[in-house]
């Protein structure tokens, strides 16, 4: 039997990556859906070349486009968010790949687990928003997390292994990013397409900018707190230049395991799709004695102040990672597009969480209501 799969986002970095598994193993995958926010050329090819029974283009303005390349073909074109929500949920559906950037990716991905899917996640900002509502979700209606982020598919890779023992800690590995080396003052000024030349890794805008800022390590903080139901002392971030090691379990014995691999995001979405199997995925091997040395160091908190803003908002815990979350999405956008410096995105974070109206235990619409007025007051600031 196939594997029925549902790409939300497919045509991104995460998207194409998986449609690059699946294009290897077509025996034991199918594609049921796709959907694009509004890459709507690379979305047509993708149906055709999957034969995608249903597609989605959430920018109803171009659904017209979409729906005339493939009135010949096998697929059914949808327009919306709403659209998504509906058919992520629907029978048939394995597997659902949550591949969207930032909170928009919140409603479908509830949508998925309300309907008891298993859902591959590498869309974050779904966890960092409203953990406690979609660990909820999934656990009421018997949906799945299965982590694709590096770092959290290292971890549960290596929790493989733990058996019942307990976990003592985590360590979250963090490349550090393009300005690992450069002191504050150069930093201060550096530009977006700077902050994009990532060294290690090939992703999305959004997160590599949130790498670059190590708010993207934060986040990954927050995710871990949900997916493996840490607390924030157990969860220890390392800056590890060479992205080898992915992450790491620590046991009470002292015995660390950790899962390595060359930096490919294929191999941890190839985990999460034919769980408990592993795949060729045709990636290099790691070359020991070639790589020499792995190295570690302490993240410096003063040059970069987002990670310790992460730690602070899951501390706080109810609202707060969600106002960090909203306020970060905009700053980052705007930075994008030269409109702050590098450092303002940490100072409208900072402001987010000042400003907050707290609520400790949000409901969805609280969430939903603490990401718009979130929104607005970093729109505020940036204007
Ligand atoms: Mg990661």
């Amino acid at each position: 039997m196939k594997r029925k799969i549902a790409i939300l986002g497919s045509t991104g970095s995460i998207g194409t990556q998986t449609l690059d598994v699946i294009r290897r193993h077509r025996d034991r995958f199918e594609v049921v859906l796709l959907s694009a926010r509004n890459s709507t050329d690379l979305l047509i090819r993708q149906a055709l070349e999957f034969d995608a029974a249903h597609v989605v283009i959430c920018d109803e303005s171009r659904y017209p486009a979409v729906a005339d390349a493939l009135q010949h073909s096998g697929s059914k074109v949808w327009a919306g968010v709403d659209s998504l929500c509906e058919l992520a949920g629907m029978d048939g559906v394995d597997i659902v790949v949550g591949a969207m950037v930032g909170f928009s990716g919140l409603r479908p991905t509830l949508a998925a687990l309300r309907a008891g899917k298993v859902v591959a996640l590498a869309n974050k900002e779904t966890l960092v928003a409203a953990g406690s509502v979609v660990t909820r979700t999934a656990r009421e209606n018997g949906g799945v997390i299965l982590p694709v982020d590096s770092e959290h598919s290292a971890i549960f890779q290596c929790l493989l292994a733990a058996g019942d023992n307990p976990v003592e800690r985590i360590h979250l590995t963090a490349s550090g990013g393009p300005f690992r080396t450069w002191e504050r003052k150069r930093i201060a000024a550096a530009t977006a397409a700077q902050a994009l030349k990532h060294p290690n890794w090939d992703m999305g805008a959004k997160v590599t900018i949130d790498s670059a800022t190590m708010m993207n390590k934060g986040f990954e903080v927050i995710e871990a707190k949900w997916l493996f139901d840490l607390d924030p002392e157990r969860i220890n971030v390392v800056v590890h230049p060479e992205s080898v090691i992915h992450s790491m379990v620590e046991f009470q014995d002292g015995a660390v395991i950790a899962q390595l691999a060359r930096p490919d995001m294929r191999e941890p979405i190839a985990f999460a799709l034919a769980f408990p199997e592993r795949l060729d995925i045709g990636a290099r091997r790691l070359d020991f004695a070639a790589l020499g040395g792995l190295s570690f160091e302490a993240p410096d908190r003063n040059r970069f102040p987002c990670l310790e803003l992460a730690y602070e908002a899951l501390r706080r815990g109810g609202n707060a990672p969600c106002a960090l979350n909203a306020a970060n999405e905009v700053a980052v956008a705007a930075y994008l597009k030269d409109l702050i410096s590098f450092y303002d995105i940490a100072k409208i974070g900072e402001r987010a969480l000042a400003g907050l109206d707290f609520v400790a235990n949000p409901s969805l619409d609280d969430i939903f209501a603490t990401n718009r007025a979130t929104a607005e007051i970093a729109h505020g600031y940036i204007d």
